[in-house]
C-alpha cells in the first residue's frame, strides 16, 4: 500500500486543488467527470491516478455515473500505458478508508504497470470457510442490496 499521507486541512483536499489547477500535476487526460494524472510516487514507471473531478471521499460517495466514468477512463489510460510502457501486467487498485489503504480522501483509482519483481505486494490471507458460510454471506448481501 502507498505510504503517502495527505496532510491537507479539511476542505482543501489535495486532489480538489489539483483539479482546480491550484497545484501542479502531470495531466494525462480529463473529461467532464474525471481526470487522470501521474501519481507523484510512481510505484512503477507509468503509474497513473484516475480521480473524480467532483470531491467524493469513497466508493460510497460517488454517483453511479462517476463510478462508471472512472472505470472507463482507467481502461482508456490502461490501454495507453500498455502502448507507452509495455508492462508485463497491470493492476487496478482503489482504496476506501484508512484501514482499506486510502491515504487521500478523494475517490481515485490507481492504474499500475506491473513487472516481474517490481516489489508490489498485497497479502491475501485465504480462508475457504465452506459452502454454507458462503451461502450465508451471499444471503446477507442480497438482503442489503
Ligand atoms: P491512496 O493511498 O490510494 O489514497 O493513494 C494516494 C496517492 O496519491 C499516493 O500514491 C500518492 O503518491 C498520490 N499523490 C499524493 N499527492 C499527489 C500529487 N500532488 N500528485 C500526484 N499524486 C499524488
Ligand atoms: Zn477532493
Amino acid at each position: 500500500m502507498p505510504m503517502f499521507v495527505d496532510t491537507s486541512p479539511p476542505g482543501e483536499c489535495i486532489f480538489c486543488r489539483l483539479a482546480a489547477r491550484q497545484i501542479p500535476a502531470a495531466l494525462v487526460c480529463e473529461d467532464e467527470l474525471t481526470l487522470a494524472f501521474m501519481d507523484i510516487g510512481q510505484v512503477t514507471p507509468g503509474h497513473v491516478l484516475v480521480a473524480t473531478r467532483r470531491h467524493a471521499a469513497t466508493l460510497a460517495d460517488v454517483t453511479p455515473e462517476e463510478a462508471a466514468a472512472v472505470m472507463q477512463t482507467a481502461r482508456r489510460v490502461a490501454l495507453a500505458v500498455q502502448t507507452a510502457f509495455d508492462p508485463a501486467g497491470l493492476t487496478l487498485l482503489q482504496a476506501n478508508g484508512a484501514v482499506g489503504g486510502q491515504t487521500v480522501g478523494h475517490f481515485h483509482m490507481h492504474v499500475v504497470p506491473r513487472h516481474e519483481g517490481d516489489g508490489i505486494a498485497l497479502s491475501w490471507p485465504r480462508k475457504e470457510p465452506g459452502a454454507q458460510v458462503l451461502q450465508d454471506y451471499a444471503a446477507r448481501l442480497r438482503a442489503a442490496l
